[in-house]
């Protein structure tokens, strides 16, 4: 497999003499990959995917997006393949109107007017939002702005949709509605996804998950591999067991052993109704 993101021994401190906050991290992300990122914090998430867009400048290392070394030189054309979505969707609106702000980066871009009006229904329809088109961004609800986010996002066709906690500040309907979206993403638009989030359905539909701790990867994995690890070490990657994990350890205890095929509740559930 290709891979579209590749990171060799980065290093990066905010000042100099000041602790490696990126601590000689390598990684591979290949092309149309779902990753989940985890963590405690402070363990250098933001800073990590902050690095890969250029935002903030390495030390030492390398970055090698789609092909291309990460150069001062190259930030822009690097940044052109790259979309950011922060965690507070009240700080990403340019735009006085939905429509506005979709076709704000599209302006920037030299995209004449009709080609503009057509991207603008396109990725409203993607997101869901058609009707929203001439509201103002502050009559939406949290989740309904992360939409609109993600939709002036990838109204600039990057290929790598890059998350930052979009979903914690979200009400669950507003959660739930971003992670569909984000998987309609991956599925149907084949986007590489790289996403920070403690959320546990999140990270159970993602591909693989990265843990990070101290500006390092130190565990690379399947979610499956990631919740099959002990509640204790869970706990010291800032995660919690999934209630479904937690309910499995329980039936050990009655000599009852879940197949791992059952991730999420509703599977365990049909399994479960299947015993009876
Ligand atoms: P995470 O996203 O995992 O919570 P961050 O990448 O935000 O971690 O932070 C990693 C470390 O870098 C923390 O110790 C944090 O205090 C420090 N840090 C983050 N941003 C800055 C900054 N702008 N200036 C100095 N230190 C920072």
């Amino acid at each position: 497999m290709k891979a579209i993101v590749k990171v060799k021994n980065l290093i990066f401190s905010y000042e100099e003499d000041t602790k490696n906050v990126i601590n000689n991290l390598s990684a591979e992300i290949y092309n149309g990959e779902w990753i989940t990122i985890v963590g405690s914090n402070g363990s250098g998430k933001s800073t990590f995917i902050r690095l890969l867009n250029g935002l903030l400048l390495k030390n030492d290392g390398e970055i090698i997006i789609d092909n291309l070394v990460l150069t001062n030189n190259n930030i822009s054309k690097i940044r052109s393949s790259i979309g950011m979505v922060f965690q507070n969707p009240d700080n990403q609106f340019v735009g006085a109107t939905v429509e506005n702000d979709i076709a704000f980066g599209l302006e920037n871009k030299g995209i004449e007017y009709e080609k503009m009006h057509e991207i603008v229904d396109e990725v409203l329809t993607k997101v869901n939002m058609t009707e929203f088109k001439l509201k103002e961004p502050s009559q939406l609800s949290g989740g309904q702005k992360q939409r609109i986010a993600i939709a002036s996002t990838i109204a600039l066709k990057p290929n790598i949709l890059i998350l930052d906690e979009a979903t914690s500040m979200l009400d669950p309907k507003g959660r739930d509605d971003v992670i569909k979206l984000i998987k309609k993403m991956h599925v149907e638009e084949k986007m590489t996804v790289i996403s920070i989030s403690h959320d546990i359905n999140e990270i159970l539909l993602s591909d693989r998950v990265f843990v990070m701790e101290e500006g390092k990867i130190a565990f690379v994995g399947t979610p499956n591999e990631l919740f099959n690890k002990s509640s204790s070490e869970l706990k010291k990657y800032g995660l919690m067991l999934p209630f479904t994990s937690e309910l499995k350890e329980k039936l050990k205890n009655f000599d009852i052993e879940v197949s791992d095929k059952y991730q999420t509740e509703e599977e365990l559930l049909k399994w479960l109704k299947l015993l009876n």
